[in-house]
Parts: structure tokens; sequence; C-alpha cells
């Protein structure tokens, strides 16, 4: 740690703060917001939250929700946090990921503790572990667990005049991040500049502006809080309430801690798996001499469980091409590792800069296998189609053209056995949605253009249906079976 420490302290003389050995200034900074009798903490506010990685193409803002009420619990002792929100759909029409197009008023549940991260669905626990690195980022940069993090890893403090104004800068570094902020003169944190370890992106530039600090029935605390991440709004909250050390629950569920990413294997034909057990799904592909693996969701450590799966299923052939659907990034989380593992990354030519950008990106925060490994991601890049085949089976890629889910998504179609393997452009329901969703009206409208006949869906989230759902879905009569 006294590295990290020292690295800080050149970094802030370089760039004009004066250095002071003297910790009483970070001292009164966290008894302005009572950081030590402070073990728990919660805000209520609302405005608008954004998808953070589900835009319509890599380089576009992130969709956003309207948030009629949000309640965001910290359990600073336990490195814990819960997000309790109500929000509404806020993109029109609907454009992104995120589990657009939301109906009416949605209640959502998300929590992190420590390495853990999960998303409550009425009784259901659902492991999101590659969403942890953001929420923990989340308490480390909230102002009491900034203050905290501070004291634990010895930040350095010092002085820095900013736009004509006197700022104490408190600056430090764990393994999970790096930390930059700014407190005024009556001891406020007013802005943070910030980086996490992203499954994704690698190092990710968070900027979160605090204030105008009110008095909450005798709590100090912003009243509105402003984020961006990778240079886009990620958080536009206004505060309406906070409580101190409110009673919190958040226990890390049972399935949620032993086994975060199941793994399940149904056989659909010969020679194609469909691959499931948690929220995403995967499907393989045998070829004659080697490997297709459709999706590598979530990040490493759901994919080193699909590869092993793969590995049992078919034991001595290569993975050699992984298909990634769309940059979205709870299904693009794996591409690294299977570049890692040597496969050739086959996407829409949309989604490469994303992945190479990322492959030149700092990972100082969380490293995974590939930045370990130093190894470059190879790609094979497609515009509007593309089949893989090796002379006795082919599969068929085609852009799900004019999808406003995103622009670069992609679908496999497997025409002996027709199949159809897509992502997020139909996930079926226990029930038809009220309104058709438009990115399923467009899916069917992209299986008219390219005149394919499907008899199964593979979807990437959800269950093999046939292909009469996804027109009950959209409200079109199933078709007359030939
Ligand atoms: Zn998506």
């Amino acid at each position: 740690m006294l590295t990290k420490s020292v690295l800080a302290l050149v970094f802030l003389i370089l760039t004009g703060v004066q250095v002071h050995a003297n910790g009483s200034d970070l001292q009164q900074i966290a008894d302005a917001l009572d950081v030590s009798r402070t073990r728990t903490f919660q805000f209520t506010a609302t405005g608008k939250m954004f998808a953070v990685g589900q835009s319509t193409s890599p380089m576009a803002a992130w969709p956003r929700y309207y948030v009629k009420s949000l309640t965001r619990a910290y359990d600073f002792t336990a490195g814990a946090m819960r997000d309790e929100m109500v929000r509404m759909q806020g993109e029109t029409p609907p454009s992104g990921g995120g589990g657009q197009p939301v109906e009416g008023d949605q209640r959502v549940v998300n929590a992190v503790h420590g390495d853990h991260a999960w998303n409550e669905a009425g009784k259901q626990m659902v492991p999101r572990f590659w969403d942890a690195p953001e929420r923990a980022h989340q308490i480390v940069t909230s102002p009491h667990g900034l203050l905290r993090a501070a004291f634990a890893n010895n930040a350095v403090v010092g002085k820095k005049s900013v736009e004509g104004r006197q700022m104490t800068v408190i600056s430090f570094a764990d393994r999970k991040q790096r930390v930059i902020a700014y407190a005024n003169d009556e001891n406020a944190i007013e802005k943070i500049e910030s980086w996490y370890g992203h499954p994704v992106v690698g190092d990710m530039k968070v900027v979160t502006y605090y204030g105008p600090y009110r008095d909450f029935a005798g709590v100090k605390f912003p009243a509105k809080i402003i984020q961006y991440q990778d240079g886009h709004p990620s958080l536009d909250l206004t505060l309406t309430a906070v409580r101190a050390n409110p009673s919190v629950d958040m226990q890390v569920p049972e399935n949620v801690r032993t086994n975060p990413t199941p793994v399940k294997t149904e056989k659909v034909a010969d020679g194609v798996w469909y691959i499931t057990g948690g929220s995403h799904h995967s499907v393989l592909i045998e070829m004659k001499d080697y490997l297709v693996v459709v999706e590598e969701p979530q990040g490493d450590q759901r994919s080193m469980a699909v590869i092993a799966e793969v590995k049992k299923l078919v034991p001595n052939k290569p993975i050699k091409y992984l298909v990634n659907s769309h940059h979205h990034f709870d299904h693009s989380g794996g591409v690294r590792a299977y570049a890692a593992e040597g496969a050739t990354i086959v996407t829409h030519e949309l989604n490469r800069p994303y992945y190479e950008r990322a492959a030149a990106n700092s990972w100082n925060y969380g490293p995974d296998r590939l930045a370990k490994a130093k190894k470059k991601p190879v790609f094979e890049t497609m515009g509007d189609n593309m089949v893989l085949t090796d002379g006795t089976r082919s599969v068929e890629l085609y852009q799900i053209v004019g999808n406003t889910h995103h622009d670069g998504l992609i679908m496999a179609f497997l025409r002996k056995e027709k199949v159809l393997i897509e992502a997020d452009a139909y996930t079926p329901g226990a029930a038809a949605p009220k309104t058709p969703n438009p990115f399923s009206v467009n899916l069917e409208a992209n299986v008219r253009r390219l005149r394919i006949d499907v008899d199964r869906i593979l979807p990437l989230h959800g269950r093999i249906v046939p292909y009469g759902e996804l027109l009950n879905a959209i409200g079109k009569k199933p078709a007359a079976k030939k």
C-alpha cells in the first residue's frame, strides 16, 4: 500500500496540489458527515437513472429511465448496498437494453454485498456477479463510503485552487479502484473522479457531483447527485429525504453465495446444445473439426463455467469461433474470456472498435484472464450476414436490421434444424405483453425479409419456444403448421 500512497502523492504534486501530511482536514470533512457514528445510511430520491452498458450502439449515451422513487441503503461496515426503486420507461420509442420496454411502473431491487451482487425478482434472487464491481464502487463514491475508504487506504490529502476556490483534494487507490475527491471550504465533498475495474471496458472512468448540501432534519447531505460513467450520464437524482443508521438487512442469498453460475444443458439437435442454468444462455454447435459457441454472457466467471461444460460435451475439439450477439455488457462480458481461450470473436463490425478500445485500455483494477495473459483478441466481423461453414454444417449469421434494441444486433440460424438463436429481440414471457414489444415485431419482420423458415427459437434469455409463440407475443396468429 506504501507504493500506492507514494504514487498518489506524486500524482497530486504533478497536478499542482500542495500536499501536507496533516490528516486533520480529512477528519474535519468526516466529522461534518458524522462518518464515525454512521454505520448505515439511506436516502430517497426521484429523477433519472441510466442503464450503463445498454446503449443502442457502442458509443451512444446510456438509455434513461424515469425514477418515481429510489431508496438507496448502505451498510458501510458490511460493504453492502441495496437499491429499491419504482421506475418507468424513459426512452420513446424504446431504444437500447436494460429491460426495455418497461410497461407501467416497475419495481426493481438490486443489491451488492462484498463481491456478491444480485437482483430480487419476486422471491427469486438472480445472481449478478458481473455487476458487483460497479455497485461496490457506488459505495466507495458515496460521501460516507469515500471517507471510510480514504482512512482505510491512508489517503493523501492536499490543497488545490480550482477555479479560484481553495479545495481539499483526497486521493487514494486500492486493488479495485482509484479515487480523487474534492471538498470545498465548508468540508463538503463536491466532486469525485474515479476508476473501477469493469469486465467489458477495463478501468472505467466515473465522475460524480454532489451538491448543493442541505440540512435534512439535522443531517447535512447533498440534495443532488449527478454521475457520469464513460462520459455519459449514469445518475441524475434529487434527494427527498435521508436517514442515518436505519436498520438494514442485506444478507447474501444462499444461491448467490454458493452457486452464482449454475450450468444446465439441453440437447436441441445432433451437435447442438442449449447451455442454460442462469439468466443468460449460450448455444454450442459442433462442427466437423471445431466448435462454435453463440454468446458469452456476464464475465470470466460465467464463461469459464460454460467453457468447462463445452469441454465435457465435446472433449476433443477446440472452440474456434465465439459469436457475440451485441455489445450490451450483460451479453459481452465473456468476449475476453473466449479470446483468452484462443477463439476468434465473430461480431457485427459496429461492435469491434469498442472491444478493441477495451483491449487498449488499462486493466489495473480487476484484470481478467486476457489482461493477465497480455493477449490481443482476434476478430472476424460481419455486416448484413456471414456464414460459418465446414462443408457439412453451416451456421448462418444475420444482422437483425433496424432493431432499436441495438444497431449491431446479430442472430444465428441453423437451416437444417430450422432453429433461430437470438438475444433480446424476443424473450418469451409467461404471457404476451399488452403492447407488442417493438424489438420482437422487428425480429419477425427480419425473419420475413430473409425468408427463413423457423421452427423453434432458442432465445438467449428464457426458454425454447415454437416460432408461433413469437407471433402470438406480437399479436399475430401462429401460422398454420404445414
Ligand atoms: Zn441487449
